[in-house]
């Protein structure tokens, strides 16, 4: 079965095909970091992350560019910065790091690009350059607007009209636009916030820009996926496809040209106070999380509902996901006493790894139905009776469930740990998953002679009851203290 895409630009589903299958490109909006992010800024960074191991399973692991950008200037940072007396990029590296130490706790694979805003000012720079010079952009007090008269689809992904967002007050009224729905592409920065030159003088980029800027940088027009959470709708992504379509196209660009092929929303996070009462109390943020649950279970969790669909996020829905995890590597550890192979290793016999392939098949078919993972699941959950059959019943086919059920799991990202290890305390994966790549990033600091970020990095660790052993090399090894 093909996969379909609700595509919210045409409010309908449609058979995904990319412009180039070699070469198949995703965007989706990433974190402003500025401080720890709470469990609703997870759920698009997992749900993507579930599409962008279907596409690769479909057009092959090098044939898939997924771009997640880091949003690092920005109000919030600038006051962060100037609270701490530190410049913006102490903030941004820090919770950069710890954003991608969290999301790999829940089994988030890294993009394969992760554009940083301060990296492509010049790429900004040019492109509001040319929204001037085509005149859909104009200078007022400083400050660089978009003219939203200028792109006569402006509403058409929200499906607002400019009329009704004047009316409905959803956009700020400032002296200096020619239109309510006008928005900023640059502006004047304030004393002590960051400042880059430019020919519209000096000051720094809005926040819509760029995506678009960072598209065209590393993706080009038009890609293929665009996807972020619902709130981005408008005015975000309305204001990426006006900047992105007119700075290629010219003035009064119209959706003949594409800015990007297809649109996926995810919906809301939600939390009922009192539901939560029981052991989450207050923890919202994914750092505190996955001290309390292993990664894959909160990942359990974020996956339970459609995508498109909220998401009411309990106490019960977590334990609930633990006990389903718990069954699924009972099986798995039940199948391995029985088989005495471990299912994490491909099969002797090829005609055998690929019937194992094959058997994961529903999972496939569940995923390329707009990424109905709730079904994909109870697939999985499936593959796992069909398998304890199997062990119970000494038949010759259980290793090859066995694999299956191992193949069919990384499809959604389940099941990679080890059984026992799992029982022995899967919060253990998690903060593994989590310690490796603070490692990484301090490496990574270290390498850029950024010595307070690697301190940082290191005094994280430690608060995680982790001691690095810096070895020969710039490697490092760690072990938990006693
Ligand atoms: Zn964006």
């Amino acid at each position: 079965m093909p996969l379909s895409i609700h595509d919210t630009y045409s409010r309908s589903k449609r058979r995904f095909e990319p412009a180039d299958p070699d070469r198949v490109t995703v965007y989706v909006c990433g974190p402003t970091v500025w401080n720890y992010a709470h469990i609703g800024n997870a759920r698009p960074a997992v749900v993507f992350d579930v599409l962008f191991r279907l596409l690769r399973h479909t057009y092959g692991d090098g044939h898939v560019i997924y771009a997640r950008n880091i949003t690092d200037v920005e109000d919030k940072i600038n006051a962060a910065a100037s609270a701490e007396g530190v410049p913006i990029s102490t903030i941004t590296d820090r919770f950069t790091a710890i954003y991608n130490a969290d999301m790999a706790a829940l089994g988030v694979l890294a993009p394969t690009i992760e554009p940083r805003a301060t990296a492509h000012i010049e790429s900004i720079v040019a492109m509001i350059g040319r929204l001037v010079a085509n005149a859909s952009a104009y200078a007022a007090e400083g400050h660089v607007l978009f003219d939203t008269q200028s792109f006569p689809d402006y509403g058409k992904l929200s499906g607002h009209t400019l009329d009704d967002l004047i009316a409905g007050a959803r956009v700020d009224v400032a002296p200096y636009k020619r239109n309510p729905a006008d928005f900023i592409l640059w502006k004047p920065s304030k004393l002590g916030e960051p400042v880059w030159d430019s020919p519209f003088g000096p000051g720094r980029p809005g926040w819509h820009i760029e995506c678009s800027a960072m598209i065209e940088a590393t993706l080009g027009l038009p890609i293929d996926i665009h996807g972020g959470g619902h709130d981005l709708i408008f005015p975000h992504h309305e204001n990426e496809i006006a900047q992105g379509l007119c700075s290629h196209m010219g003035g009064g660009a119209d959706h003949a040209e594409t800015y990007a092929r297809y649109w996926m929303h995810n919906g809301f996070l939600t939390m009922d106070a009192e539901k939560m009462s029981k052991s989450l109390g207050n923890v919202r943020l994914v750092h505190e999380l996955i001290d309390r649950f292993p990664g894959e279970v909160i990942r359990w969790a974020l996956l339970s509902a459609h995508y498109r669909a909220p998401l009411d996020w309990t106490d019960d829905l977590l334990e609930q996901s633990h006990r389903t995890l718990d069954r699924l590597y009972q099986s798995l550890q039940d199948a391995a006493r029985e088989t005495g192979r471990s299912a994490a290793t491909p099969l002797a016999d090829p005609g055998q790894e690929a019937q194992a392939l094959d058997g994961a098949k529903a999972v496939v078919d569940a995923l390329e139905d707009d990424l109905n993972t709730p079904a994909a699941m109870a697939a999985l959950s499936a593959l796992a009776t069909s398998l304890r059959q199997a062990v119970t019943a000494k038949l010759d086919d259980a290793p090859v469930k066995q694999r299956t059920l191992v193949l069919a799991g990384a499809l959604l990202g389940f099941l990679q740990a080890n059984a026992s290890a799992w029982f022995e305390g899967g919060a253990d994966e998690s903060l593994k998953a989590k310690v490796e790549a603070l490692i990484a990033a301090r490496a990574q600091a270290r390498r850029a002679k950024d010595w307070p970020a690697a301190d940082r990095i290191r005094a994280e660790l430690t608060a995680l009851g982790v001691e690095v052993l810096d070895g020969p090399g710039g490697a490092a090894t760690w072990r938990r203290r006693e």
